[in-house]
């Protein structure tokens, strides 16, 4: 009998005499998938068990350069898109190294924690967005693929670490994709990402007895913005963004002449994306000093960009520390981001003739210095009461903004 056949009777026997009308329709759906994929995987097994083409002789070289020798079939459970596949392939094994290989495990793919490729992709896909166990679940209800927290956690952990090799070699003298338009933007930022206890045991962080629930993995990406939306403000091109992250520090000694672990990244991607090929080149940042570092460091010609989210945040602490609660800090706040708006309309009509060659950190070069004037508090005397570190919190926050 064939597969269509098969199927179509497990769909008869599912919905046996009941009324359409009282089918309990997700108990059907679910079970109508099950007992399909269960029969298409037992028709690939079958297949696949048939073939036993993967026998090439009594021996064959092992990886270490002796020799191994054949010792039967073996057979082994692989979990499948279409649900477990009991597999048996031919097994050959070297005294001299001490290990084994099954040349069909390694035609197909299925070398990687009993899972099939197509497996092992939906568990990448779910790792890289939620925990293990979250992934676990996903997995299993959306899918209907059983892999356990354990697999999961190895398969991410293998191919973050594929992922960290490549991302290491891909560099050579030429970057390998031209510049895609006359403007790139690279942007760094970086945020805590909640970790498991033992991976931050021995670390200080933030946490009122100085532990750290969290580590900072960093970013960088770069794209180019040709394209105007209906109201002509830039947009992302589409496909034209890479990213590059990692869990790494931005610091280095001022005496070291090695670049810190992200800004090697940083360069490597740049390179990569030839960014410094770009007839205008622009970083974009969220005022975090090592940021603007990084970029002066690696990138003293391109013009440096405070992202306007950021702006805004940084004007309503300004505004909140010199005002208060009153409603002046609302009105100050607004007159100041309405500013910026138009400081930024002006700056990127002006930004073919403005390149940062002030010191490093200086946003206002791209501002214009008039512009930073500007947002300099202009009624001061306004502010009767000044709380303790006032001018100092002012500082802070104008230094995070120039
Ligand atoms: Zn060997």
């Amino acid at each position: 009998m064939d597969l269509q056949k098969e199927i179509i009777q497990e769909m008869e026997a599912l919905l046996g005499r009941h009324s359409i009308a009282d089918l309990d329709f997700e108990a059907v759906e679910m079970a109508a998938r099950r007992q399909a994929l269960r029969l298409a995987a037992r028709a690939l097994q079958q297949r696949l068990n048939d073939d036993t083409s993967d026998y090439v002789g009594p021996e064959l070289p092992c990886s270490c350069g002796s020799t191994a020798q054949y010792r039967g079939r073996h057979q082994k459970t692989f979990e499948s898109v279409l649900g477990p596949l009991q597999l048996n392939r031919a097994y050959y094994y070297d005294e001299h190294c001490q290990s084994g290989f099954c040349p069909r495990d390694q035609a197909l793919g299925l070398d990687s924690f009993s899972l099939t490729p197509g497996v092992l992709r939906m568990t990448a896909s779910t790792a890289a967005l939620v925990s293990f166990e979250e992934s676990r679940e996903l997995l299993h209800d959306l899918a209907g693929v059983e892999v356990s927290t354990k697999q999961v956690e190895r398969a991410a952990k293998a191919l973050g670490a594929e992922i960290a090799g490549e991302e290491q070699q891909q560099v050579d003298g030429t970057g390998e994709l031209a510049p895609t338009a006359p403007t790139m933007d690279l942007g760094m930022d970086g945020t805590g990402v909640p970790m498991r206890a033992q991976e931050v045991a021995d670390r200080i962080g933030k946490q009122a007895d100085g532990s750290a629930k969290t580590r900072e993995a960093k970013l960088v990406t770069i794209g180019t913005a040709e394209a105007r939306d209906k109201e002509g403000k830039p947009v992302r091109d589409a496909g034209s963004i890479t990213y590059s992250a990692a869990m790494e520090s931005a610091a280095t000694l001022d005496t070291s002449h090695e670049l810190s672990e992200f800004a090697a990244r940083v360069q490597r991607e740049a390179q990569r994306r030839s960014f410094h090929e770009a007839q205008r080149q622009v970083v974009l940042g969220d005022g975090s000093p090592w940021i603007w570092n990084t970029a002066s460091e690696l990138f003293p010609q391109a013009t440096q960009i405070l992202d306007r989210f950021h702006a805004k945040e940084h004007l309503g602490e300004l505004g909140k520390t010199i005002y208060g609660d009153s409603s002046d800090a609302g009105v100050w706040i607004q007159a100041r981001c309405d500013l910026r708006a138009a400081c930024n309309r002006w700056c990127t009509r002006s930004m073919t003739t403005r390149t940062n060659t002030h010191k490093p950190g200086n946003v206002s070069a791209t501002f214009g210095r008039t512009d930073a004037a500007c947002l300099i508090p202009s009624s001061t005397n306004k502010v009767s009461v000044r709380p303790r570190g006032w001018w100092s919190r002012v500082a802070k926050l104008w230094s995070a903004l120039d």
